[in-house]
């Protein structure tokens, strides 16, 4: 850095610029936290900021001014002075595209700022490989009339894709989704040719996106260290790691259904041999349950959820097997990330009641101590929480830099 007098323009440009960056961050600050937490009043976010009172009124009113906050008027408490006005945000705002897509469904979603649902829809698919072009095609015929019945006057900032592959984050090449069939997918320049939508997409791995709904919305939320493990055909894992998502070098990171297990057990879709989804998967659950006809999908393990309400003695025992199998790999993850929760969910959460003992068991070969503070727990968010995450996802260019994403926006979209 120049000292002196000649560096005297050069630093106080720099703190021009500096300044300028400390705004973007106090208004990405005001934003995300009523975003995330709900309506806010001005003295809170003026404490949450340490901020003063008419810096904050003056964030909150370039918000207002890009439309993604509403002031109403404070209700009137004890005490001295006048009710501090609430800041609300406006769904429509900021509406994003969520769509899924996944081994056993398609779904689609028009979400709002604040995580507001405008609707949502999801087919389901029977299992097996598609061709690219219908898929598309499905979401696309999907989506449009979610997106002819929001308001008028909204404003469509992006669309948020979860895939059930190893996908790059940076331009949603899917280089492997071996459960539908795709490789060396440029799914992102095919849907958004597709939607023809003139706004950014985004697109990330379904499990990781799953556990980025847990962080923001789920009964978990604002935990720091969280991972959501979901089982389908096979099992994703997205880890949260001191508040964030722990992607690894180009998003691939968190391939855990492929972490070994059992040195001497089958060969995986992968081709490596003992991944834990062949031990811990929907596969190896049917495997041990017979007399179950399906072999795959949800109508499988819905009959395998009904032999276990039923009491039937050998599927209480396959899912045990399969859930301490499923806990032997968590507490490989305790080890290595140290959660403070484990969320569960597909597969996981629809049997969890008749696994969860058996997944503490599988779980406690894990050092003591990361062991003992860990809760293990089924997901709140149900069979959505991954079309949350991508419309998350699909805000988050928004939320973390409100008033320059407003400036390369297309009007009127
Ligand atoms: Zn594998």
């Amino acid at each position: 850095m120049t000292k002196g007098k000649g560096g005297s323009g050069v630093s106080k440009r720099a703190r021009g610029i500096a300044a300028e960056e400390l705004r973007r961050h106090n208004l990405a600050t005001v934003l995300g936290h009523v975003h995330r937490r709900g309506s806010a009043s001005r003295s809170q976010l003026t404490s949450l900021t340490g901020l003063n009172r008419s810096t904050v009124a003056d964030l909150i009113g370039e918000l207002d001014d890009l439309g993604l906050v509403v002031e109403s008027p404070g209700v009137a408490i004890a005490g001295p002075g006048r009710p501090s006005p609430v800041v609300h945000v406006r769904p429509d705002g900021a509406v994003v595209l969520a769509i899924e897509v996944s081994v056993d469904s398609v779904a689609a979603a028009t979400i709002g700022l604040g995580g507001h649902i405008y609707n949502q829809v999801r087919i389901a698919r029977p299992r097996g490989h598609f061709e690219p072009g219908t898929s598309v095609r499905d979401v696309s015929e999907l989506a449009r009339p979610l997106l002819a019945a929001l308001p008028t006057g909204h404003n469509l900032v992006a669309i948020g894709v979860a895939i059930v592959g190893v996908v790059r984050r940076e331009d949603g090449f899917v280089h492997i989704a071996p459960n539908l069939g795709w490789r060396n997918l440029p799914l992102g320049e095919l849907l958004s040719d597709e939607l023809g939508l003139a706004v950014p997409i985004r697109i990330a791995n379904d499990a990781d996106l799953g556990a980025l709904a847990e962080y923001r919305r789920g009964a978990y939320a604002g935990t720091s260290h969280l991972i959501y493990i979901a089982g389908e055909v096979g099992i994703g894992c997205g880890v949260i790691s001191d508040g964030k998502p722990l992607l690894g070098a180009a998003g691939y990171a968190g391939e855990a259904g492929h972490m070994m297990v059992n040195p001497g057990g089958r060969v995986c879709r992968c081709g490596a041999t003992g991944c834990w989804e062949t031990e811990a998967g929907e596969e190896p659950l049917l495997r041990r349950v017979p007399s179950v006809s399906a072999t795959s999908g949800l109508a499988a393990v819905d009959a395998v959820s009904a032999l276990a309400a039923s009491g039937d003695e050998q599927t209480l025992r396959a899912i045990a097997e399969t859930g301490r199998w499923l806990g032997v790999g968590i507490s490989n993850l305790v080890n290595v990330f140290n959660p403070e929760v484990v969320i569960l969910g597909g597969l996981f959460h629809r049997l969890f009641d008749f696994m969860h003992e058996a997944v503490g068991d599988g779980a406690a070969r894990a050092f003591a101590a990361p062991f003992d503070m860990l809760k293990i727990r089924p997901s709140t968010l149900g069979a959505d929480g991954e079309l949350i995450g991508a419309a998350e996802l699909a805000l988050a260019d928004l939320i973390n830099d409100p008033a320059q994403f407003a400036r390369i926006q297309p009007s009127g979209v």
